[in-house]
């Protein structure tokens, strides 16, 4: 089966929020894509390794099913030994999907990280990006990098949406503070944590003591 548009959304999710069920929703109302692919990172090369649970991560992005009658969940950079590339990662879905066109969706952070990604380059001629801008933050400079990238054959689209400020350490933080999350996240992903006793200590990420 061949799809024309993909989103793929990757991201460590841990946990999703609501932040970023606003980005893929509004990535979705945009690009209006045949499938979504949610990829949660295996060890992402920007974080600290080690301790995150790949599984609850996995799980616990359920959430986004409601969003698109066309969404999976992928376990390609999960099983992925070692450090986990979105370019690697790309590359598996261009063979996978031929013919299909890749948008990724990314909040303004990642957007002006870009040019240090592994294989960047490689990204701008293999993917649409789809940038969010996070409330506070000025839109003109994210268009003006948005621009430079296009001028190195890039593709970006910028999603009108609101954006929420909220970032999976904030939520984490707050669970190990004891606080409530209720509003921060959607509510199978409040279910979960509570039911796995996950993110209780301070700093702490979705251990996994499970074998
Ligand atoms: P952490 O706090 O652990 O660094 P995070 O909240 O930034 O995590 P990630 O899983 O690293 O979440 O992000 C996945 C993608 O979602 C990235 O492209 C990121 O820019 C985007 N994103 C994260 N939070 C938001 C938000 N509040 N609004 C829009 N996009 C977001």
């Amino acid at each position: 089966m061949e799809h024309k548009k993909i989103i793929l959304f990757g991201g460590t999710f841990d946990p999703p929020h609501n932040g970023h069920m606003t980005l893929l929703s509004g990535a979705i109302e945009t690009v209006q894509p045949d499938l979504v692919i949610v990829e949660p990172a295996g060890t992402p090369p920007h974080k600290r390794a080690g301790e995150t649970a790949a599984r609850h991560r996995a799980a616990m992005c359920e959430c986004f099913c409601p969003l698109c009658g066309h969404l999976i969940i992928d376990d390609t950079e999960i099983r992925r030994a070692g450090k986990s590339y979105t370019v690697d990662t790309v590359r598996a879905m261009n063979e996978r999907y031929p013919g299909a066109q890749l948008y990724f969706p990314m909040g303004s952070d990642m957007l002006l990280w870009f040019r240090n990604w592994v294989g960047y380059k490689e990204l701008l001629r293999r993917l649409v990006i789809v940038a969010h801008v996070r409330a506070g933050e000025d839109e003109a400079p994210m268009r003006a990098f948005a621009d430079t990238l296009r001028a190195e054959g890039g593709s970006v689209l910028f999603v009108k949406a609101a954006v929420l400020p909220l970032s999976s350490t904030e939520v984490r933080s707050k669970i190990a503070c004891g606080e409530p999350i209720d509003a921060l996240v959607p509510p199978s992903v409040a279910d979960y944590i509570a039911a796995h006793g996950l993110y209780r200590q301070q700093g702490g990420a979705a251990k996994d003591k499970t074998p």
